[in-house]
């Protein structure tokens, strides 16, 4: 008897665990609703590191995309938001990481894919994450090898990748002045087409973090469409367009957990 009320209260306690980790009770998002994903590193995880979260292994990816391409979406780029239909999805890649051309894309040549790259424009020798944060000192992130000039080139000339801004420094908005603010989001476009020659049409906010202030200076700028941190999925007709949520898609994330966000677009 004492064994049956014990099986039953750890099945209770276990389907509780699994439900606040999932979220699986939550209703769909309509097929209608484009989902935007997030990524940063396609990489192996590394010992000790602060930020295997950002780091998708290349088998990961490689079961997503082809999970994405089994399950029949289409991969768009940002600027085709606005005209998608059913059934699309948005890759998005922040900061412009090595490895997103030495594993994303090969990856994403073998499914047909294709993806939005967020490039910030100073990128090399930067510890970006000591800006928000003066404690993340470890130096992880000014170490790992960023995409040069001609591997954006690379990508860009195979038509598997679309260029977005994510300001010059990756800079924290809320601690800049307006003139700063211009530079880093104005300036990054420009430097972005003339560097590229592309129209960059898409604006990712640096972690995440901006007000209304921000919004307006993406405005002016002349940005389409803008991602935010923000997880889940902007619905066609009430999403504002320059305050985009995305489905985020971590390090060591499960199949499960994936094919349970891509539904409902949040972990809880
Ligand atoms: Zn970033």
């Amino acid at each position: 008897m004492i064994f049956w009320v014990l099986c039953t209260v750890c099945a209770g306690i276990g389907l509780l665990i699994f439900s606040l980790q999932f979220g699986w009770w939550r209703a769909s998002v309509s097929q209608v609703h484009a989902r935007v994903l997030m990524y940063h590193m396609i990489n192996y995880p590394k010992k000790k590191a602060k930020f295997n979260k950002l780091r998708v292994s290349p088998r990961s990816f490689q079961k997503q995309v082809r999970y994405l391409k089994d399950k029949g979406y289409q991969f768009i780029f940002m600027s085709e938001l606005a005209e998608s239909e059913e059934n699309c999805v948005a890759l998005t890649f922040d900061d412009g990481y090595r490895d997103n051309l030495v594993h994303a894309d090969k990856i994403l040549e073998e499914v047909g894919g294709k993806a939005t790259l967020y490039l910030v424009c100073d990128r090399h020798g930067r510890d970006w994450s000591v800006t928000k944060k003066a404690k993340h000192n470890s130096g992880e992130l000014r170490e790992e090898e960023k995409l040069s000039d001609n591997d954006v080139k690379t990508m860009l000339s195979n038509g598997r990748w679309e260029l977005g801004a994510h300001t010059v420094t990756h800079a924290y908005l809320p601690s800049i002045d307006r003139a700063e603010l211009y530079r880093e989001i104005t300036r990054s476009k420009e430097i972005l087409e003339k560097t590229f020659d592309v129209n960059v049409k898409s604006f990712a906010y640096p972690f995440g973090i901006y007000s209304d202030r921000d919004v307006q200076a993406v405005r002016d700028a002349g940005f389409e469409t803008a991602c935010t941190t923000k997880e889940g999925i902007s619905e066609r007709g009430t999403r504002d367009p320059l305050e985009l949520s995305r489905v985020k898609v971590r390090g060591g994330e499960s199949m499960l957990s994936f094919r349970l966000r891509l539904r409902t677009g949040r972990r809880k």
